[in-house]
């Protein structure tokens, strides 16, 4: 019988791909035979491999996800006994053991109180959870008008129609409007673009205004992310988290810390705000909690925001069906089992320092204005003078990041994000094992390709 070549695979799958799937956040008609669909068909450590063989550098970890790193078939091994074991039961009134104890053991490494875990099945619905959670908390506390949530512009916290009224990104609203309602937006911590005698406080500032101007028994949350992916990797000024702390306790709003990236060692902690030394009311998780083998989120949830739901017949109206699946559960303890032999965490502290410094060599080329981020979670911003911090209109951001360095920074064999959902950037968060082999590949295609991107985009 005759067999199909590798070739031949490529191009049904090609055929197939672009008449059947509906890839996501992706412009499909502009896929042809001239633009083939980058088909990735295999992964190990911080590579991945397209049909033809082909190795790329997961600079991205898939989606900020896979921070153990690719091709861990022990993790295959812990679902398969728990298939053995048991295949699927809900959290609807039921508990199973993989989520039990995975509960336990998240509330363990979560700081203070945080003590009660809420799945999901993913980022958006954990923001979703959270969002509901906090209206509801104020209601059973007789407080039902405290509904707005307070989010920073430029930030991504998810699609479904509550999430997406806390990403603050106008394109990515507009087209899905009216959205939920409540949801306002203050500045961010973008400092590079702030003028230098702003002062540090400006941006907590910017919060308690907003929570006064809306009327603080209107207010509900305020969420952020430990360091703001959208934009590029923005870190917060130094005092900013305690802040904002003290800023919703002194209008008793609850503060939800938004970790889908942040959390599982992204920033060298297993959670983002023990970067910043900061306790937040809820911590939202997902992406790396199973390093991405199997969709999971959740809410992490302190005692005192838990508590009205524990007590006599009150109870938290909210689930999903496949949230706490014991085999994203197994995957999960399988996943932090590595965390704590390979000290990940650890690893992440001590390279960061090479990593950065790595991207920080990037700024004798006249494109590189800015370097930043924290832990392996960093971000290169482009612009067209260094001096003046002039940035490209968008037309010509279109043209360098759509028309020539996501093409380019792939064909030479780098997955890392372009980005100019604030000002251009290029975003990097590799696996957490990865090491000086892999910055220096890093920086091998980046330093050539946006050298070529100064030559033929700009001047
Ligand atoms: N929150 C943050 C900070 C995110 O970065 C994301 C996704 O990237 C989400 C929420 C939504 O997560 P998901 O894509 O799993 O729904």
């Amino acid at each position: 019988m005759a067999t199909m070549s590798q070739a031949q695979v490529g191009s049904e799958l090609q055929e197939l791909a672009r008449r059947h799937l509906w890839m996501h956040f992706s412009r499909m008609g502009g896929y042809d035979a001239d633009h083939p669909i980058p088909i990735i068909s295999r992964a190990e450590g911080c590579y991945v491999y397209d049909q033809d063989g082909k190795r790329y550098l997961d600079g991205l970890s898939g989606l900020f996800c896979v921070n153990a790193g690719h091709g861990r078939t022990e993790y295959g091994e812990a679902a398969a006994r728990q298939v053995e074991e048991l295949d699927f039961y809900t959290l609807w009134s039921y508990a199973h053991p993989k989520a039990i104890e995975l509960a336990a053991r998240i509330a363990k490494l979560a700081p203070a109180d945080l003590n009660r875990v809420f799945f999901t099945s993913g980022g958006s619905e954990a923001v979703e959870s959270a969002i509901k959670l906090a209206r509801n908390y104020h209601r059973v506390h007789g407080k039902g008008q405290k509904h707005k949530l307070i989010a920073r512009e430029v930030a991504y916290h998810g699609t479904s129609l509550g999430a997406l009224s806390a990403t603050g990104i106008t394109d990515l609203r507009s087209q899905f409007e009216p959205l939920t309602p409540g949801a306002c937006h203050v500045p961010n911590t973008n400092v590079y673009r702030w003028p230098e005698d702003r002062e540090e406080t400006w941006a907590a500032d910017a919060i308690e205004e907003r929570i006064v101007f809306e009327g603080p028994e209107t207010v509900a949350a305020v969420i952020l992310e430990p360091v703001q992916n959208a934009g590029g990797c923005f870190v917060p000024p130094d005092g900013y988290f305690q802040q904002v702390r003290e800023i919703c306790d002194r209008h008793d709003v609850l503060m939800i810390s938004d970790e889908v990236i942040c959390a599982w060692g992204r920033l060298g902690h297993y959670f983002g705000c023990e970067r910043f030394d900061y306790v937040p009311d809820m911590i939202t998780i997902a992406k790396a909690l199973t390093s991405a083998y199997a969709p999971m989120g959740g809410v992490i949830a302190s005692d005192r925001v838990a508590e009205p739901f524990m007590e006599g017949t009150a109870s938290f109206a909210h689930g999903f069906t496949f949230a706490g699946h014991p085999i994203a559960a197994a995957i999960a303890m399988a996943n932090l089992d590595v965390y704590e032999r390979e000290d990940l965490c650890g690893h992440v502290l001590e390279k960061e320092g090479e990593f950065r410094q790595m991207l920080e060599s990037l700024h004798e080329l006249p494109i590189v204005g800015d370097v930043r981020g924290a832990g392996y979670f960093q971000a290169v911003e482009l612009v067209k003078d260094k001096e003046t911090k002039e940035s490209f209109d968008d037309e010509e951001s279109e043209k360098l990041l759509r028309g020539f360095l996501s093409g380019e920074l792939y064909k030479r064999g780098l997955i890392c994000r372009a980005d100019d959902r604030g000002d251009p950037v290029v975003q990097l968060s590799p696996p957490l094992i990865a090491d000086s082999e892999q910055f220096a590949e890093i920086h091998d295609v980046l330093s050539t390709v946006l050298a070529e991107a100064w030559d033929k985009v700009v001047s």
